[in-house]
């Protein structure tokens, strides 16, 4: 996933990495996933606002660019037609749906272009939202790096030494709303191999196994609460990590988006002795129910559907408990220095909480073009501060440009890096210009429909957004994440038809009323970070 949230000098630890095929690399903030060093989201959900065109015409494959493009000029020859017609599919593949008696739901995308190509992703509907206990943050992520130490057959390592085996690129992610496994391999390799010198099972056994039945030892919990401490303090090295402690802090005092996905220091240094804990977080959300099965690929929705039937229907199904918020959030502007002991540019943060997304509804398709309207090089904030006023090194969503897609209301973050000259000259009047600046840029979509070409505006704006959004569905990985990102919502099949719909049908004042409603101070917190000697050293 995006590289927004990764800070720069991660990408280090991520080249290491990968001259260690056998080393999987987890991906919760790298990306972050969200960025502050491990990976936590995919491409596209994290992409940098202003990668598009180059990613997208580099990642495109031959065999699938034609038709993606052949449903955007459908689609587009659609909008010119009257209203009354149904609008024409964007998404040019079916989306086929089985939920199995157990809750369990199998999403199967055929896309045969790829031709022997499985991506096998299992999304659970939990993550750091879900750690509502005082003391245990941490374990969303603790299991993402546990579920690749399943015992199968009761062997040490026996799950990773079949995937291995069986060629699989294998990964996975942690985010505040879900945790994400994404296996890419060949379909060949889907049920295993039987033959007389070899006895291999394939990747739907091996998947089906882990979720249902993860075997592992409090020796294995042990060694990965470890390594997650290690990984603490490796994100710890970046400003990022430090900032949104205390963002999320200032913006959700009562709430479990309160704590970044890793958990709070003092919880991931304890947690070799919550071992009970950790048991009850899987065994209460790890259940059938809880969780959808998205495969992609040249493979057939039938056989899917049988050979998941099979394979999952052992796993009983559990009532999960609904996450609920106490206490109101802060009804007035936060502000707050952080001062950091190394000697990096400054960092200005100005965070707005957000409505809980749901896709399809007018708020949640304003929000979709946001980074467009804001951070992109033609967005008159972006040109003000980069270009005509040079008081920013760098402009963007800390949290790319889906951070702020989630089940209860989260933030959008504008952050901007600073330049270390002008801070040593100016101080804080600089910051307070970098941050009145954003904050006037974000009200000035207030009156987005009262601007001249308004709405011929906001039709580029819809067209770029529709076909960056297909560019992004580039392979069977990206879409199968794609879809089960969005799908978690409503659990609709149909749902990028109904997301892209309402984009489309955005009108000017739609823009307004949304700024209106939430670039309000009280929803606003303003963080800066800058480099201060004489401080003690951070833990
Ligand atoms: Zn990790």
């Amino acid at each position: 996933m995006g590289q927004a949230f990764l800070p720069a000098c991660a990408d280090k630890s991520v080249c290491a990495t990968k001259n260690l095929p056998q080393v999987r690399r987890c991906e919760l903030n790298e990306y972050g996933a969200m960025m502050r060093g491990c990976e936590s989201r995919p491409a596209r959900l994290v992409k940098k606002p202003h990668e598009g065109e180059t990613t997208m015409t580099l990642s495109l494959r031959p065999k699938l660019l034609p038709l993606l493009v052949a449903a955007l000029l459908m689609s587009l020859a659609a909008t010119a037609e009257p209203a009354a017609q149904a609008p024409a599919k964007v998404f040019p593949y079916p989306i086929h749906k089985k939920t199995l008696a157990n809750g369990l739901d199998v999403v199967v995308i055929e896309t045969p272009e790829f031709k022997d190509v499985l991506s096998y992703n299992t999304l659970v509907l939990a993550g750091a939202r879900n750690e509502t206990e005082k003391g245990k943050t941490g374990l969303a992520h603790l299991f993402e790096h546990i579920l690749f130490r399943h015992r199968y057959a009761g062997e040490e390592g026996g799950y990773e030494d079949r995937m291995s085996r069986l060629g699989t690129h294998n990964n996975a992610w942690t985010w505040f709303d879900v945790t994400f496994y994404h296996p890419l391999t060949f379909t060949s390799n889907l049920a295993g191999k039987h033959t007389r010198t070899e006895d291999l099972p394939g990747v739907l056994p091996l998947e089906s196994s882990r979720f249902k039945a993860l075997d592992f030892t409090e020796k294995i919990f042990k060694t990965e609460t470890g390594a997650v401490l290690g990984e603490y303090r490796r994100n710890a090295s970046f400003p990022q990590l430090r900032m949104s402690e205390h963002l999320f802090a200032l913006l959700f005092p009562h709430h479990p988006y309160g704590h970044e996905t890793i958990g709070y220091y003092q919880d991931v240094l304890d947690m070799p002795q919550h071992y009970d804990a950790a048991v009850k977080f899987y065994d209460t959300y790890y259940r059938p129910n809880n969780c959808v099965v998205v495969v992609a690929g040249d493979v057939k929705a039938d056989d899917i559907f049988a050979q998941t039937e099979a394979a999952y229907r052992d796993w009983p199904a559990q009532p999960v408990p609904p996450i609920t918020a106490t206490g109101a959030p802060p009804a007035k502007e936060q502000r707050e220095h952080v001062p950091w002991d190394a000697d990096v540019a400054p960092l200005v943060w100005v965070a707005y909480r957000m409505p809980a997304f749901k896709p399809g509804t007018t708020e949640g398709a304003v929000a979709q073009l946001l980074n467009e309207l804001l951070v992109s090089p033609a967005a008159p904030l972006y040109k003000k501060l980069r270009y005509d006023k040079q008081t920013t090194s760098s402009l963007g969503f800390e949290e790319g440009t889906q951070g702020f897609e989630s089940f209860d209301p989260r933030v959008l973050i504008v952050g901007a890096q600073l330049f270390k000259e002008k801070h040593a000259e100016r101080g804080p009047a600089y910051f307070d210009e970098v941050s009145g600046d954003i904050i006037a840029g974000l009200d000035e979509l207030k009156r987005f429909s009262k601007q001249k070409d308004a709405k011929k505006l906001l039709e580029t704006l819809k067209s770029k957004y529709r076909y960056d959004f297909l560019a992004g569905l580039s392979s069977p990985a990206a879409i199968a994440q794609n879809f089960a990102w969005y799908y978690r919502f409503t659990r609709d099949p149909e749902v990028f038809e109904k997301l892209l719909q309402s984009v489309e049908k955005l009108t000017p004042k739609d823009v307004d009323n949304f700024a209106r409603t939430y670039f309000v101070p009280e929803n606003r917190a303003v963080l800066t970070l800058a480099y201060e000697a004489k401080q003690p050293a951070q833990k």
